[in-house]
């Protein structure tokens, strides 16, 4: 049973907005990549999950904090007594293991991701503990891409590679019962726990007057539209949505991007390319938002 669908990282989303309505320097553009790549190997697992439904409560996707230190956690599977911890990684291509360590063609070395995963399942077993819950937890690194391929690898019990999955989770079936009381009562708590407005430091940087205005496509990021009185229509995608959920989530963008500033009609008006009235962009700031009054005028939170 899911209990947390995944979402879009924040981080995610805001390489995202900033890769239509600017130029990325070739760093930013390897960091929007990964993001695109990662998340896409962690729906592909996802849907394996789905298909080979294990008897657990499934939460994707988790970022925790203990102390200072963030940490995020792709997938987990909590049963009565036990918890499994997946790291999924999205890498293609072919590597050696050479050394203890997986390396490129190049002869550059991966991060290791076993130890990667393992430092989170001893954050987790410690997170929960200190919540007075004493439960196993074990950890696997998922490599969830079938093109990728390292030679010489030693066999690892914390491994699994795509081909391994439906055969780990129906042997799963075979130790777990019915989700208990614990198993939800843990699976609530870290729900609870979930961080949803982490920013990371590290981002690009940008400003209002330097990024493309106009509303994108939801489904391909175009500008290119048409609309009739109520639709929106892209020239790209042929996507159509509502012009006031078109709206509506632009606004919601402009407040990812810009978390500081109070959100103002003119602003709002010129984020969406002046292509749309402002009595419009007025009535879904009013259905959406509180109007509030400061020194420098009215603006919506
Ligand atoms: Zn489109």
């Amino acid at each position: 049973m899911i209990l947390k669908e995944r979402t879009k990282s924040v981080n995610h989303l805001i390489y995202e907005s900033l890769n239509s309505r600017m130029t990325l320097s070739s760093y930013e553009k390897v960091q929007y990549d990964n993001q695109v790549k990662g998340f896409l190997g962690e729906q592909v697992f996802d849907d394996c999950m789905k298909t080979c439904q294990p008897d657990g409560l499934i939460i994707q996707d988790l970022l925790l904090s203990t102390r200072d230190t963030f940490y995020q956690i792709d997938s987990l599977l909590i049963t009565p007594n036990h918890i499994y911890l997946y790291e999924v990684k999205n890498y293609s291509g072919s590597y050696h293991y050479k050394d203890g360590m997986i390396q490129s063609e190049a002869g550059y070395a991966l991060q290791d991701p076993v130890a990667q995963a393992d430092r989170k399942r001893a954050y987790l077993y410690n997170l929960l503990l200190n919540h007075g819950m004493q439960t196993e937890v074990s950890s696997h690194v998922v490599f969830i891409n079938p093109d990728f391929y390292i030679y010489a690898f030693p066999e690892q019990k914390a491994v699994l590679f795509s081909g391994q999955l439906s055969a780990h989770f129906k042997n799963l079936y075979q130790d777990i019962t019915a989700p208990g009381h614990l198993s939800t009562s843990i699976a609530d708590k870290l729900i609870r726990m979930h961080i949803t407005h982490y920013r990371p430091t590290n981002l690009p940087d940008y400003s209002f007057d330097q990024l493309k205005k106009g509303i994108v496509c939801p489904n391909c990021f175009s500008f290119r539209h048409t609309h009739s009185r109520q639709t929106r229509t892209c020239l790209n995608c042929g996507a159509q949505e509502k012009i006031s959920e078109a709206i509506h989530r632009s606004i919601e963008e402009y407040r990812l991007l810009f978390p500081d500033t109070p959100v103002k009609k003119a602003d709002i008006y010129e984020w969406c390319g002046h292509d749309l009235s402002k009595s419009r962009i007025q009535t879904v700031l009013k259905t959406h938002y509180c109007r509030k009054q400061s020194g420098l005028g009215s603006y919506y939170d």
